[in-house]
């Protein structure tokens, strides 16, 4: 049988709508209930993008049950875009047999470390990636630091470079970019180039 794009379109769309009438009983389902019911209310922004819109984490025992879009914030007035409707994904999948909510296994939540050379990565704590992190900018940039270049002050390093992300909010930006620029860093990007 051959089906136009049309018919495509209006044969998918019947059979989603009917799964949603059919699959989802809303008022039994325990998620949706404690999020209306039990759940407390925290405020974060979408770490997707730099739009930031605001959303709502609802938690029940220490647990994430539930995201929205938050109304009361002023850049999406509760409206999230597809990426940021999925955001509780990012902490909660569902178990394909049970159907029933569960952690992500592959949200990585410890420091991992694989040192030059080896290929094996071995667990760390955040307190040894912090100081290691610190250490190994204050080597390089005490080693690559100019003041002058062609008989101008410049003050940087070349050695270093930072590359931002969507995934941060205004104000981490600000304060990456002022501690960057503070150590000479004269190479800063971002990957959505925003
Ligand atoms: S909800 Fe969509 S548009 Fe808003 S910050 Fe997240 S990814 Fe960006």
């Amino acid at each position: 049988m051959k089906v136009t794009r049309r018919e495509f379109f209006k044969l998918t769309g019947v059979a989603a709508l009917a799964a949603v009438v059919v699959g989802c009983d809303w008022e039994n389902d325990p998620v949706f209930s404690h999020r209306l019911e039990d759940a407390k209310e925290v405020t974060t922004i979408c770490p997707y993008c730099s739009c930031g819109c605001g959303a709502i984490c609802y938690v029940v025992g220490g647990k994430l049950v539930s995201v929205s879009g938050d109304p009361d914030h002023p850049i999406n007035e509760g409206a999230l875009c597809s990426k940021g409707a999925s955001l509780l994904n990012l902490n909660t999948v569902y178990n394909l047999r049970t159907h029933d909510p569960e952690l992500n296994p592959n949200r990585l939540d410890k420091v991992l470390y694989r040192a030059p050379y080896s290929q094996t990565w071995v667990e760390k704590n955040w307190r040894w990636a912090m100081d290691r992190i610190a250490k190994k900018v204050k080597e390089t940039r005490d080693e690559s630091f100019e003041r002058q270049a062609d008989g101008i002050t410049v003050n940087r390093t070349k050695a270093i470079a930072h590359l931002g992300s969507a995934a941060l909010d205004n104000e981490e930006n600000y304060l990456l970019a002022k501690l960057m620029r503070s150590l000479g860093i004269v190479n800063m990007d971002h990957h959505a180039r925003l």
